[in-house]
C-alpha cells in the first residue's frame, strides 16, 4: 500500500485497491506500540455519488491488530483494529461542506493528485488509538529479559534502529 493515487480521479472512476500493510512500516504509529508485529488488511475504495462528480469520496477499511503499550504495566496489550472510514474529498479551491460533514460523520480532506494511501491509512489509525490504553486487568509481570538482550550488540542494534 505504498501506492500514490490521484484522489479525485480514483474516486471518480470508482477504483479499488487492497493490500497488506506491515505494522512495522507505520512509522508515526510506532511510538504508541509495544512492538510492531503483525500486518493490517487495508482496502481503499473510490466512490462518486453524484453525476456532476462533486461528491467524491474514499472509503477506507482497515482491519488487524496492534500491540499497544499498556500505560499501567507497560506490557503489550492487544488492540483489535476495525476501521471503516469515509473521507470526503474536496478539490482544491472548492467550498468545504461543513454542515453535511457534521451530519454524516465524514472526514473532509483536500484531494490532491498525489495522495499516499499508506499515509491516509496511518492518519486514520492515529485518530483511532486510545489516549491511555490499559489492560482491564494487568497480568503478572513477565520474567526479566534474558541476559542476551543486554549484550553490547543489542545496544548497537537499538542505536541503529533509532
Ligand atoms: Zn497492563
Amino acid at each position: 500500500m505504498r501506492m500514490v493515487i490521484d484522489g479525485a480521479e480514483f474516486a471518480r472512476r470508482g477504483n479499488r485497491a487492497s493490500g497488506s500493510v506491515m505494522v512495522a512500516d507505520l512509522s508515526r504509529v510506532a511510538e504508541y506500540l509495544a512492538n510492531s508485529a503483525g500486518m493490517l488488511d487495508c482496502v481503499v475504495q473510490g466512490a462518486c455519488s453524484d453525476e456532476g462528480g462533486r461528491h467524491l469520496e474514499l472509503h477506507l477499511t482497515i482491519g488487524g491488530e496492534l500491540q499497544l503499550c499498556c500505560q499501567r504495566c507497560l506490557e503489550a496489550m492487544r488492540f483489535p483494529l476495525r476501521l471503516d472510514k469515509r473521507l470526503w474529498l474536496v478539490t482544491p479551491g472548492a467550498e468545504w461542506p461543513e454542515e453535511m460533514v457534521e451530519d454524516e460523520g465524514f472526514d473532509v480532506i483536500e484531494a490532491s493528485g498525489e495522495m499516499v494511501v499508506g499515509s491516509l491509512i496511518e492518519d486514520e489509525i492515529l485518530l483511532a488509538l486510545p489516549i491511555s490504553p490499559r489492560h482491564e486487568i494487568c497480568g503478572i509481570p513477565r520474567k526479566k529479559e534474558s541476559k542476551q538482550d543486554a549484550s553490547p550488540f543489542a545496544v548497537l542494534r537499538k542505536l541503529k534502529i533509532d
